[in-house]
């Protein structure tokens, strides 16, 4: 089933008659009953879906060779993250006489960082987070999974060396998925240990000690992910201010109008926001940290949390030949210029479905299909082409759901029709490049929202249905029916 299709399915799209409403419609206030909780439990369902049902969508499962003597190829994967292990199981489905070795860093078992929100409000163990649940799966698979670090890549001689032993690792075809981390911005007093990222589950058990019910916490940075554990701490009783150098909320996701409104919801949620502002230092003062920020009076916190972006994982890649940019560069086949070395994940600058750049993305979706495709061009060379992922990105924000998609910013000269309702906190936007959407924001929409990402990514014309998208951008749903008859 593709990431599409699911969340179509999530979303409730059925195929229906199109209406013919041309009026613009009032916007329904959000019901009590809005199904937000469940939208956001859809959301990781389908992010463990699209994980799951991407290997199922791979060839039959074969019994695994487990002579290790015997084997048609080598091939290494670095970074047990998503792309990783979807690449691992891929590759086992496609080839059973492949010796497959998974290396990662981290000491758990392979996890899914999407899970730590779940985590931090305790709606699931540590165990939940795990990317495969049951014992002995990658056993099973006949997948070495070896915690150590690589610290060089040496493409001459095919070899990786790990950094526990300085012991070297042949691979026939390797798989570059170290994922990003977090970047730590020039903050005095960044080190205290009573400052955190939110990154890994190591982050995540401090957090759960640091932060109790009443205590004090200061976040540094309101952008995606920033916005998605500010929903977790709220759940854990803390006193929250949320201090984001932007004009808005999630600035690099949502635009003016949906990023204030967003504010507005946490405020009225009982979270302080200073947007257009900075910490600038954090004082230690005993049992407490003194942040001082750039427009306000200094904040006594037991925690602050830093989250202001990630970078990609490449430093140990120096000197290995292989081009770096933001991120990786790679070909179609997710192919770096070295041959026989691919990228997947955080770590890849791959293709951009709305734009045809290349970027990095930073999110599961797009490591899950990037595994797929670059573990199907390791066994059969050129077999599958990246399309490139439409950016879509949706955000559970105290109970508001905030989505972004494509080109959300719009194209030059292109236009965009709009449909706000502050005092229901419902909004909409949607670009148009000519008579084809490329682009729009959403907040407080749950229903259909997978048929906007539907009409952008099936690039089709609207033809009528552009004017009445104009008058109500509502329509999108009839308008998905009305030009793809419900099919990409
Ligand atoms: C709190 C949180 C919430 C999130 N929520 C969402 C969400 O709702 N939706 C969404 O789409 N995305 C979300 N993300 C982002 C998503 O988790 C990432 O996009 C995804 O994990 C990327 O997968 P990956 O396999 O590329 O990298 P990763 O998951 O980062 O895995 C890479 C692994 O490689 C390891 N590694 C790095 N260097 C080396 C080395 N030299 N040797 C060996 N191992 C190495 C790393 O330690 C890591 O274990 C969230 C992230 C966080 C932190």
């Amino acid at each position: 089933m593709s990431i599409l299709n699911i969340i179509k399915r999530l979303f409730g799209q059925e195929k229906s008659s199109p209406a013919q409403s041309s009026t613009p419609q009032p916007i329904e206030p959000t019901q009590a009953s809005t199904p937000v909780e469940e939208v956001k439990d859809s959301i990781q369902t389908a992010m463990n879906e699209v994980t799951d049902n991407i290997i199922e969508a791979a060839e039959p499962n074969p019994t695994p060779n487990t002579n290790h003597e015997d084997y048609s190829m080598h091939h290494v994967i670095i970074g047990s993250g998503p792309a990783g292990v979807v690449a691992a199981e891929s590759i086992r489905k496609l080839d059973p006489k492949a010796m497959i070795t998974l290396i990662g860093d981290e000491p758990e078992p392979p996890y899914s960082r999407m899970a730590i929100p779940y985590f931090l409000e305790e709606n699931i163990t540590e165990e939940g987070s795990h990317l495969r649940k049951t014992d002995n799966h990658y056993d099973n698979k006949n997948i070495n999974v070896v915690r150590d670090r690589v610290s060089s890549i040496n493409p001459d001689d095919k070899t990786v060396t790990l950094e526990s032993n300085d012991s070297l690792l042949n691979w026939d075809k390797l798989l570059i998925a170290t994922g990003s981390h977090p970047i730590s911005p020039p903050i005095p007093g960044l080190d205290n240990p009573k400052v955190s990222n939110c990154w890994t589950l190591e982050d995540s058990r401090k957090i759960v000690e640091g932060v109790k019910p009443g205590s004090v916490v200061v976040q540094i940075g309101a952008g995606f992910i920033g916005c998605i554990i500010l929903e977790s701490l709220v759940k854990r009783g803390a006193a929250l201010t949320v201090v984001e150098m932007g004009d808005r909320m999630v600035p690099r996701m949502l635009d003016q109008q949906c990023g204030t409104m967003l504010k507005t919801w946490c405020e009225n949620k009982g979270v302080t926001v200073l947007t257009s502002s900075q910490v600038n230092s954090i004082e230690d003062k005993g049992k407490r940290l003194l942040v001082s920020v750039s427009n306000g009076e200094p904040i006594e916190a037991d925690f602050v949390i830093s989250a202001t972006g990630v970078r990609s994982n490449t430093a140990f890649l120096e000197g290995s030949g292989i081009k770096v940019d933001e991120g990786i560069l790679v070909n179609r086949h997710l192919e770096t210029n070295v041959p026989d070395i691919f990228a997947a994940g955080d770590v890849a600058q791959g293709l951009d479905f709305s734009t045809g750049e290349y970027t990095v993305q930073a999110i599961q979706p797009t490591a899950s299909d990037h595994g797929l495709i670059s573990s199907k061009n390791m066994v059969n060379p050129g077999s599958a082409i990246h399309q490139g992922a439409v950016l879509m990105n949706v955000l559970a924000t105290l109970g508001l759901i905030s989505v972004s998609y494509g080109l959300w910013e719009g194209v030059e000269g292109g236009e965009s029709a709009e449909l706000v309702d502050t005092d229901n906190f419902r909004y909409i936007r949607l670009q148009f490049d000519g008579d084809k959407i490329v682009g729009a924001n959403t907040l407080g929409i749950t229903q259909n929202i997978g048929a906007i990402r539907g009409l952008i990514q099936s690039k089709t014309a609207l033809g009528v249905w552009k004017e009445r998208l104009m008058e109500n951008p509502l329509n999108f749903m009839d308008a998905y029916v009305g030009v793809t008859g419900g099919h990409t």
